[in-house]
């Protein structure tokens, strides 16, 4: 029998009733009971489907009421000082005060710090570790569940994150300690979890280390070695699973580690897979992930069942099925998705029908193909009917990508000659000031949308709304003094989903929510076809903005390797091709934006480095391309006419040399929070354009005090030459309220004011 499992479900259930419950709880309106009854229902449920899929091992420990990697540093009792946490279990107030800095019980602190999952947009909170943290099993959260599991009838497979990538993931917050040196606090407290679930009768134990796909320094290869060979445990099985990628050097390192089993991304790295076969001690088990965990696309099963078949034959029973990795990177159940259109749906999959697919497959590796026929045919019929679709070639868009010359992909003259057309056209000051496009985005002009969407108000009253609100951001920015001023983007639900309803080749679901965050989630739109821009998409909003001031208007564009990063992506060609289509329908908005007389546009590039690849080897082709469809997108205007770009996140210093490849006349940055960390970039290397690295942190309700920002902007200046720099915040406004946006733009523009003093006399005196 071929042994289906899954490494993970969705958790934020499939109309995402974790969400609602988490910020009823966190908004005092319902108590602990409540939310601890909402989880275990979900639990239930998603086990329930999962087996009636056919799921025959069921990972538990994959649910989380925040996030999985603060629940392990919470089982392994690794809480920072600050919140107070005496020893013993941790509970759960401490946990979302870890993740929060606030729960309805316990003292406020500054909450850990979360970042990205690999190349995710799931963001985990990053363990924090010192020489003196000490570690003790701190939670029953996990064996509580795995009893829920059995009591229900299942067979749970427990899934820990394993104590290597905890510990890679975490970060030391004592310069000089190397957090590998708590491997000998982590491993016994590993030893005793195994052993309690042991006892309770588990027989798996899926151990994840995704890390082993990253390039691993010597030491943390070692380290695997070591800490397997000490979790070896007599009575349970550990199956290794690794995701995201190939393990590449780490092959032989994964294929000899003492464990039962081994799962392997199939899907983004295939070519493991015959290596894995080969190089694997025959006693151990092969999980594939064979459907894809984090696109949402249907298998073709035919063309699976012939790479599958003769593997089948030579593994038998140690071959095991899963999707490539955990199932909460895709929505729940595309049976939800009534208003999706019957040509389009036929092509996904979601988490249960992938659990379906790869039942169907088990299926028919252990009998025969004919058993099953008809979903066989289907599935083949579908993955014909796609490939053949009108919906998806557009061969007038094919034929302009492979006309792209590389004239197109250059502005007439280099920045410093198009610095002097900007500035005699814009006549800005030193030290110009700017926001980052999006303003408050109150409930009234949420409702305003959504009511013009549910065809509750007419297009011409829509229209009134939204330039009244423009309107209104334009006249705040005036009297704060801003020198370039933004529409404030009141029409834009989301920066991509905005552009993809505009665009040809782009879907969208109703309930297709992807955990971000917490409570978070998005909701990223399918992107199937061949991409065209029917008509302008920006071009009225921006002209009416900029007929109510004489001062300049960014045109606000988000940018071709964004849209890509954020949406559900075509699998039928490489990602770089769709770039580049993306790309060109930007282009197009640039020039009519150009035409109808809008003298500085940005282009946000908010998501590039997100899915920067995950061995460096693989990043100078990524930053080669993404930067060829920023420039298509944007080399297309005269010299007179500024671009801009925005990216969030601030860990930009190993890519600084791509950025500047972007040729960007301005790029603006996120930087507050790490203190201007991004600044040690320009030590080595001198940025050729200007920049406005962020000195007010949106992230934060704080206002931020007039020192604090030109502190900041000091020291950037001591890097940057004074005639290069912008003052801005580090991201849009749009999560903020008004009373902290203006004052905090009032004094980010008092510190302009100041610096310009001080700059006019030292060049006078
Ligand atoms: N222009 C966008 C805004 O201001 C940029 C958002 C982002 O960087 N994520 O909202
Ligand atoms: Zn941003």
């Amino acid at each position: 029998m071929t042994t289906i499992h899954n490494l993970g479900f969705p958790r934020i259930g499939a109309r995402r009733e974790l969400k609602f419950a988490l910020e009823r709880y966190w908004r005092g309106e319902a108590d602990r009971a409540a939310l601890a009854q909402t989880a275990a229902a979900l639990r239930r449920e998603h086990w329930q489907r999962q087996a009636q899929a056919g799921v025959e091992w069921l990972p538990v420990g994959d649910f989380s009421l925040y996030d999985q990697v603060l629940d392990t540093s919470v089982m392994l009792g690794c809480v920072p000082s600050r919140f107070g946490h005496a020893g013993g279990a941790v509970d759960v107030d401490t946990m979302f005060r870890m993740a929060r800095g606030r729960a309805p019980s316990g003292e406020p602190a500054s909450a850990c710090e979360m970042t990205k999952w690999f190349d995710t947009n799931y963001h985990y909170i990053v363990p924090e570790f010192h020489a003196d943290t000490r570690l003790a099993l701190s939670s029953e959260a996990l064996f509580d569940q795995v009893r829920e599991a059995q009591a229900l009838g299942h067979k749970p497979k427990p899934v820990l994150l394993g104590p290597l990538s905890w510990l890679w993931l975490g970060k030391s917050k004592e310069a000089g300690f190397d957090r590998l040196d708590l491997l000998e606090e982590v491993i016994p407290v590993y030893g005793e979890i195994l052993n309690r679930l042991a006892a309770m009768g588990v027989e798996w134990v899926q151990i994840d280390e995704p890390i082993l796909v990253l390039d691993l320094p010597l030491r943390w290869k070692q380290a695997f070695e070591q800490a397997y060979h000490r979790l070896q445990q007599r009575q349970l099985k550990l199956l290794l699973a690794t995701y995201f990628g190939g393990l590449e050097d780490n092959l032989t390192l994964a294929c000899t580690l003492p464990v039962a089993g081994i799962h392997i991304d199939a899907v983004t790295a295939p070519e493991q897979v015959d290596l894995l076969v080969s190089h694997s001690p025959a006693y151990k088990v092969l999980s594939l992930g064979v459907v894809d965990g984090r696109n949402i696309w249907r298998s073709d099963l035919g063309a699976l069942l012939d790479w599958l078949e003769p593997l089948h034959a030579r593994l038998g029973e140690r071959l095991w099925l899963a999707p490539s990795c955990s199932l909460l990177h895709v929505p729940v159940d595309l049976a939800q998705e009534s208003a999706l259109d019957d040509e389009i749906r036929q092509w996904l999959a979601f988490a249960v029908q992938k659990l379906d697919e790869l039942a169907l497959l088990g299926r028919a590796l252990d009998e025969d193909r004919d058993t099953i026929s008809g979903p066989l045919a289907e599935s083949s019929g579908a993955a014909e009917r796609r490939k053949a679709s009108p919906r998806i070639h557009n061969p007038v868009v094919q034929k302009r990508v492979s006309a792209i010359s590389d004239i197109m992909l250059h502005r007439k003259h280099p920045y410093a000659e198009r610095r002097r057309l900007q500035h005699a056209r814009l006549k800005l000051p030193l030290f110009p000031t700017t926001t980052i496009g999006s303003f408050p985005q109150t409930g009234d002009i949420r409702k305003i949308r959504r009511d013009f969407k549910a065809g509750e108000l007419g297009e011409a009253r829509y229209i009134s709304a939204m330039q009244t609100e423009i309107a209104h951001c334009i006249e705040q920015q005036t009297r704060i003094g801003l020198d370039v001023l933004v529409h404030g983007e009141p029409e834009r639900n989301d920066m991509v989903e905005y552009f993809g309803e505009q665009l040809d080749g782009y879907a969208f679901t109703r309930h297709g929510w992807v955990q971000s965050y917490g409570s978070r989630c998005v909701k990223p739109p399918i992107l199937y076809g061949d991409i065209r821009r029917p008509r302008p998409m920006t071009v009225a909003w921006a002209r009416h903005a900029q007929s109510l001031t004489s001062q300049p208007v960014k045109g606000m564009l988000t940018g071709p390797v964004t849209m890509l990063n954020w949406s559900f992506v075509r699998d039928d060609q490489p990602r770089e091709t769709t770039a580049l289509q993306l790309a060109l329908a930007i282009r197009d908005e640039v020039a009519d934006l150009e035409a109808a007389g809008i003298a500085i546009i940005q282009i946000d590039e908010a998501a590039l480095r997100e899915k920067l690849p995950l061995r460096k080897a693989a990043w100078q082709h990524y930053l080669d391309w993404t930067v060829r469809a920023f420039r298509l997108c944007s080399s297309g205007v005269d010299d007179a006419t500024q671009i801009h770009t925005h990216m969030c996140y601030s860990e930009f210093n190993d890519i600084i040399e791509a950025i500047a490849a972007m040729d960007s006349d301005v790029i603006t940055i996120e930087t507050s929070r790490s203190d201007m960390e991004l600044l040690d970039a320009f030590v080595d290397f001198e940025y050729p354009n200007e920049i406005g690295p962020g000195v007010y942190d949106i992230h934060s309700p704080n206002v931020p005090k007039v020192e604090a920002m030109m502190a900041l902007l000091e020291k950037a200046a001591h890097l940057i030459p004074a005639e290069r720099l912008w003052v801005n915040p580090d991201c849009g406004l749009k999560t903020r309220g008004w009373p902290e946006v203006s004052a905090a733009l009032e004094n980010m523009v008092a510190a302009a004011q100041i610096l310009r003093q001080r700059h006019a006399k030292a060049a006078a005196g």
